[in-house]
């Protein structure tokens, strides 16, 4: 066996995506070093066609069964590799998880990525769609991003502005199978003005009894909440939000303010464009907590969908689009899913 990376056939996927839905890859690729990555994509297996990169599995949907190799990293170096005094540069290896990246930044003393406690999921990833969460998103820390570029056949290192980050959108997933995540780098202070003015996050620190809150109050905050309000993968499958807020044009979003009322509207990513809650629009058709066999709509969150057991990825698609498609029936409005489909076009 080769001690950087190992190949197995004919690879069981449930325990590797969160929904846990049955799927199998003709081959699974496990490297154990980055720079091993070359000679593996070199493998008759894995030349030909892009191999599906595999993180926790926590924002993907398996439809049906991936054609390609799947390739998952698991690295787990986190490097100081620069500190002024007020602000440090990590670089964190694509298989470290992302809860632990946050717990060991907090350990530092090192602020920033408070907000994004308990995301499931790889660091590599992180960057791909931008995670985001209470007020805040990655790519705002993002330094660097190290990649294998597979049109130039080598390492390649992005900085933050090539990364074009946008709400739960980067370059990554524009282009996608050109980059595999190596590793990434972020810029973190010692010190910034805290994000507090999330719903949730004031009164759960009044809860808390914190008067004048640290960063690690905040990130205590953040776990309290999730906790809470989105159900745990290893009790109930899931990818967590499933559709993301649609973004639409200001007068779109105060039209439909005015035929719905309570529909909450949130900043967009412009001035000139506003985000409506797409949770909203489902609860206001009727689908929180709905179950059809084992395929349903989490009680708790109207955006998450749940396997509450055997439930296939198709089963949960088909759900999906029934949802998308009362929304567009009842709003007019296209709301788009926030994990990848494999194996199926949405
Ligand atoms: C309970 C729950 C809560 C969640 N909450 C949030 C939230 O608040 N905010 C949020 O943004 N997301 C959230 N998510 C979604 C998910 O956790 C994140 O998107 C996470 O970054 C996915 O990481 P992963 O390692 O599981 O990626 P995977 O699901 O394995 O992969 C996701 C995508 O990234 C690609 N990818 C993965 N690793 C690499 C790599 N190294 N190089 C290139 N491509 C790669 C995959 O091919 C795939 O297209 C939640 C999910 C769950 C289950």
């Amino acid at each position: 066996m080769n001690p950087r990376w190992r190949l197995t056939a004919d690879a069981d996927l449930r325990s590797r995506n969160t929904f846990g839905v049955a799927a199998r890859a003709p081959w699974l690729v496990e490297i154990s070093d980055s720079s091993a990555l070359g000679e593996v994509l070199a493998l008759p297996e894995l030349r030909k066609t892009a191999p599906l990169v595999l993180g926790g599995g926590s924002n993907l949907l398996f439809a049906g069964d991936p054609e390609v190799a799947v390739l998952a990293l698991d690295t787990h170096r986190i490097d100081i590799l620069q500190d002024d005094g007020s602000a440090v540069i990590v670089r964190v290896d694509a298989g470290v998880q992302w809860h632990a990246l946050v717990l060991w930044t907090l350990q530092q003393g090192l602020m920033g990525l408070e907000n994004l406690a308990l995301i499931p999921g790889t660091t590599g990833a992180a960057p791909i769609q931008n995670i985001g969460a209470y007020g805040t998103e990655v790519g705002e820390f993002v330094h660097a991003v190290e990649t294998w570029d597979r049109s130039a056949g080598a390492v390649t290192r992005l900085d933050r502005a090539s990364c074009a980050f946008a709400y739960r959108d980067s370059l990554f997933k524009r282009v996608p199978d050109r980059h595999i995540v190596t590793a990434v780098e972020f810029a973190l202070p010692r010190q910034r003005a805290l994000k507090l003015d999330y719903a949730g996050i004031p009164e759960e620190l009044q809860a808390m009894q914190v008067g004048s809150p640290t960063f690690r109050d905040v990130a205590e905050a953040v776990i309290r909440i999730r906790s809470r309000k989105l159900p745990d993968p290893a009790v109930i499958g899931n990818a967590g939000s499933f559709f993301k807020n649609p973004i639409v044009p200001v007068a779109l979003a105060e039209e439909l303010q005015r035929q719905h009322a309570g529909l909450p509207v949130f900043r967009g990513d412009a001035a000139d464009n506003r985000k409506i809650s797409a949770a909203w629009m489902i609860e206001n058709c009727g689908w929180k907590g709905y179950r059809d066999g084992d395929a349903g709509v989490a009680a708790s969150h109207a955006l998450v969908l749940v396997n509450h057991g055997s439930a296939t990825g198709r089963q949960l698609l088909s759900l999906a689009r029934r949802i998308a498609e009362s929304v567009h029936a009842r709003f007019g409005i296209a709301i788009e899913p926030e994990p990848k489909i494999i194996g199926a076009a949405w």
